[in-house]
């Protein structure tokens, strides 16, 4: 579904993603790990061209990244992202946020795009909070709230950049239990976490990235009990 060659990105003076090769077929769920600055985020951004790339290509569901206007915002509302941050719109209901997307990007009915928007909220388990505001809401309500968000779009991947990192522990769970309910749906995921009990859980593959490469990936057990470099297991001894 993407599919990422020799892609390099800099910041400066910084060579934040180097050669970067990378493959997510459709319905895999690909999880991200790797030491802080290693370039997740940043691999996550140029996948929805937030970011540009330097050099080399990719292309999204047989589509080059490389276009503007028009087709980068098709391109762009194809390819959910759910932030640290959830990034709702203080300002707006939570149903709101959930039915902004669809009816100004879309132009989908609005009977019709909150219809679609309760369901989500159900899904997630939030239908009853659906005429609050953000800021009424737990942290985990509200990263579920951004993942219905992202669904209400019906995006052929989702990008999680560290989704449980900004919640209280006894929050992580009820919006992991969310992702893994999505990935055995079937939904396209790439998850840059450190919750291991998720990568086991839910991953068809683990990548692990540091320095802005991509050192090894591997299934999860394989890569949980038997990493094949250095890099990767001192790593692992810190986390685990
Ligand atoms: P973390 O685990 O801390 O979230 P990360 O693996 O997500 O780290 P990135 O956020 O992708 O790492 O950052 C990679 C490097 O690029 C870091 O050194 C960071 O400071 C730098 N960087 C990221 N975004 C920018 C930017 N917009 N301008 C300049 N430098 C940036
Ligand atoms: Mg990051």
């Amino acid at each position: 579904l993407v599919s990422l060659e020799k892609v390099n990105k800099h910041f400066g003076a910084l060579h934040v993603l180097r050669d970067i090769d990378l493959d997510v077929t459709r319905g895999e769920v690909v999880v991200v790990i790797g030491p802080s600055g290693g370039g997740k985020s940043t691999l996550c951004r140029v996948i929805n061209r937030l970011e540009t790339i330097d050099s080399g290509s990719i292309t999204f569901d047989g589509h080059s990244l490389a276009v503007e206007g028009r087709a980068l915002a098709r391109l762009r509302s194809e390819v959910g992202m759910v932030f640290q941050q959830f990034n709702l719109f203080a300002h707006k209901t939570i149903l709101e946020n959930v039915t902004l997307g669809p009816t100004k990007v879309r132009k989908i009915a609005r009977a019709q795009a909150e219809q679609r928007g309760m369901e989500l909220l159900e899904r997630v388990g939030i239908a009853s909070q659906a005429a609050k505001y953000p800021a009424q809401l737990s942290g985990g309500q509200q990263q579920r709230v951004a993942i219905a968000r992202a669904l209400a779009m019906d995006p052929k991947m989702i990008l999680f950049d560290e989704p449980t990192s900004a919640l209280d522990p006894e929050m992580v769970q009820e919006v992991l239990d969310v992702m893994i309910s999505l990935a055995r749906d079937g939904m396209t995921m790439l998850v840059v976490t450190h919750e291991m009990g998720f990568a086991r859980r839910a991953a068809n593959r683990v990548v692990f990235m540091s320095d802005g490469q991509i050192i090894e990936q591997a299934a999860p057990d394989e890569f949980f009990t038997n990493p094949s470099t250095d890099r990767a297991r001192d790593f692992l001894s810190k986390i685990l």
